[in-house]
């Protein structure tokens, strides 16, 4: 198979590139670097299957050759940077998903779209199936995010109701692991990056609030799963295992050894109180769930952030808004 993966050189796209050039396919990975940078993918470089073409999507993707599948994940997408990046973020939901969309209409490639637990919002239903429609403020400062997502989704069903596209769409629940940027600004990589600079980690609110998490590899597993099978979507994926946000401080505070003190600072407007998928479908309908322990994926991502704090490679590239088109 011939993948173009979009958004290839973030965090969970350089895994997706990694996997399926381990399985033998070719991949090209579109990437700006808009909230990435390019030593995501440096070990790939060497790679014969491996393609890096550094373009903004949302100014039109032409891929020469045969094209069987087409992963589309670029996008911001950590609420730091999406609030720092608004209009790019709107762009890469909207224009974005449409050339993505054309490439895999032109070439007659399957399409997977990466969406979000973000489109259910703050949901009012718990846990979240996919039949629920969400709880979402349209202009709330979220809503760059969200809405451009549910854009997205509603692009991606037009093209395949009205243009034959095999397109899909999975949402994903919050995801953490290895190579996710240390000042991306979610609670995984601050909570660890403070604790490891012995720094206080900052809770938000009174850390009720709770997220589900899952780990990269069996992420990545969903995804191809679903790429692979005849269903069309939405389909949750995630790791029904449920935490509150002060359990995750003090979860990875001993995991890292720390001492940082728990400091509690404004919570954000908007910010979801419970999140938890419903996997039903995707064990139904993929045979898929999550099998990595989440304090073996803590683990992991613990140490990956320690080697590169002591390899010194702690300055990561600084989210600045693009020019506004
Ligand atoms: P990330 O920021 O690490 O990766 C996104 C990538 O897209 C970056 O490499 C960025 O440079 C690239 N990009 C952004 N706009 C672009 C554009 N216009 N043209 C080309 N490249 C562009 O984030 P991630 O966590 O790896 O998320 C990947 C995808 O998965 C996103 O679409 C995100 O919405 C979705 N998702 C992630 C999570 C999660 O928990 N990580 C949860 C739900 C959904
Ligand atoms: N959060 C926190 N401390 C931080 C960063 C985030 O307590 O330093 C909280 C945030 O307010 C939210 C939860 O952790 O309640 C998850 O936030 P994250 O940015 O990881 O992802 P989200 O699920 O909100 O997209």
């Amino acid at each position: 198979m011939r993948a173009v993966v979009t958004g290839g050189a973030g965090f969970i796209g350089s895994h997706l590139c990694q996997r399926l050039l381990h399985e033998g396919h070719e991949v090209v990975c579109v990437d700006s670097f808009l909230t990435s940078k390019p030593a995501n993918v440096e070990h790939l470089r060497e790679e014969r299957h491996f393609r890096l073409d550094q373009r903004d999507i949302t100014q039109g993707l032409e891929v020469p050759g045969p094209v069987n599948a087409v992963f589309h994940l670029a996008s911001p997408a950590s609420p730091a940077d999406y609030l720092k990046l608004p209009l790019e973020t709107l762009r890469a939901g909207s224009a974005g998903t449409w050339h993505a969309l054309d490439l895999a209409a032109a070439k007659g490639a399957r399409f997977l779209l990466a969406s979000t637990s973000e489109s259910y919002g703050d949901p009012l239903v718990h846990p979240q199936p996919e039949s629920y429609w969400g709880h979402v403020n349209p202009v709330g400062p979220r809503s760059v995010y969200d809405e451009a997502k549910r854009f997205s989704e509603a692009l991606t069903v037009a093209y395949r109701r009205h243009r034959g596209v095999d397109a899909k769409i999975v949402r994903i629940f919050n995801t953490f692991g290895p190579r996710m940027r240390t000042d991306d600004g979610r609670a995984i990589p601050n909570f660890i990056g403070q604790a490891l600079r012995k720094e206080p980690i900052t809770v938000t609110g009174d850390g009720g609030q709770t997220r589900s998490l899952c780990y990269v590899d069996d992420l990545v597993d969903g995804l191809l799963r679903m790429l692979a099978s005849d269903h069309g979507g939405p389909v949750n994926l995630g790791n029904p295992h449920e935490v509150s946000m002060l359990e995750l401080a003090e979860w990875i505070r001993k995991l890292s050894g720390a001492t940082s003190e728990i400091t509690l600072v404004p919570r954000p407007q908007d910010d979801p109180e419970r999140r938890r998928p419903d996997i039903t479908m995707a064990r139904e309908l993929l045979g898929w769930e999550p099998t990595t322990p989440v304090e073996q994926g803590l683990r992991d991502t613990i140490n990956d952030f320690r080697l590169r704090l002591a390899s010194g490679d702690f300055t990561e590239r600084k989210v600045r808004p693009g020019p506004h088109r």
